[in-house]
């Protein structure tokens, strides 16, 4: 997915359309003429899901006629050339529906993410040991997603709300295979992402296991089950879903669950009875790890905001 990017035509505002690009932009020769060679050029690119905003970079240094033409990225909106803007080792840029970009970067031995606002300030970066496999931007430009490579092997969520890149957290990758494709979707009227190894739409010639949906994470909160103190219960028999009781809702009757008598309350406000209940898991982790569901509105309230990135690294 990281290679899957477009061949962009891009020629003076008063030049013609080359049919054999896969699209082509327009630049005003007297605004951006330091970026774009005399003549227009050939750059990759990505466009947004609407079709209106379009990335494109150059990742080398460009000589002609005596004249050197820096690395960088440009945005076009509708066709033409609205910014470029200076930068090194741009592996891929993706823009969403409004502008806002996310752009990848190789810098020596690390990977880089830098999402830039609809005006080109740049909203946050991190940086990662891992190679980054995988990179997406939601439509509406909220959220960026990215996936690494070994050792981390994960899936990375960040919004970018308030002019601010905001780590939403790390969710482990299920299968021992690298995520090649991620894909923001909605899936039981929540927004996820879903994770891939090969894109579904990949024209690749590979078994068809290879291009099914392994995870759909939330956009949200991702839970640290590390940090997570308390029991976990499924109230009863025909429940396919899990309730979080934290720590301090247990003081006065740890040990004694399931007494008759005994009631709890759920972070989601529901009345437990313990002695009813079908399942009592006193570890979250094996709650998580089980065929039942997190309840959604448990989840979201125990779920926190990470303070800081993590990342699984070489010891
Ligand atoms: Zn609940």
């Amino acid at each position: 997915m990281l290679h899957d990017n477009l061949q962009v035509g891009v020629y003076p505002s008063d030049d013609f359309e080359d049919p054999f690009e896969d699209t082509r932009v327009t630049y005003d020769p007297a605004q951006f003429g330091a970026f774009i060679p005399d003549g227009g050029g050939t750059l990759r690119g990505r466009v947004s899901a609407n079709g209106r905003y379009l990335a494109c970079w150059r990742e080398r240094e460009k000589s002609r006629r005596g004249e050197t033409y820096p690395e960088g990225i440009c945005l076009a909106k509708d066709g033409t050339i609205v910014r470029t803007s200076e930068l090194t080792e741009i592996e891929v840029a993706t823009p969403a529906n409004n502008g806002t970009t996310a752009v990848l970067r190789r810098v020596g031995e690390d990977d880089q993410l830098i999402v830039f606002d609809p005006d080109g300030v740049k909203v946050f970066e991190d940086t990662f040991e891992s190679n980054v496999s995988a990179i997406a931007i939601s439509p509406d430009g909220e959220y960026v997603v990215l996936s690494t490579a070994f050792p981390d092997n994960a899936v990375h969520l960040y919004q970018t709300r308030d002019g601010s890149g905001r780590y939403l957290g790390r969710t482990e990758n299920r299968e021992t295979s690298v995520l090649g494709d991620l894909r923001f979707g909605s899936y039981e009227g929540q927004s996820v992402v879903e994770t891939y190894d090969i894109g579904p739409d990949s024209d690749l010639d590979v078994h068809e296991n290879r291009t099914r949906v392994i995870d759909r994470i939330p956009l949200e909160p991702q839970i640290d089950v590390q940090s997570l103190s308390g029991i976990c219960i499924v109230k009863s028999e025909d429940d396919d879903k899990f309730h979080f009781v934290p720590t301090s809702e247990l003081s006065e009757i740890q040990g004694t669950l399931r007494i008759p008598g005994v009631q709890i309350d759920s972070t989601c406000g529901c009345s437990i009875e313990p002695v009813d209940s079908a399942v009592i898991f006193h570890e979250p982790k094996e709650a998580i790890e089980s065929q039942f569901e997190f309840c959604l509105e448990c989840r979201s309230e125990t779920a926190t905001y990470p303070d800081s990135k993590t990342e699984r690294t070489r010891p």
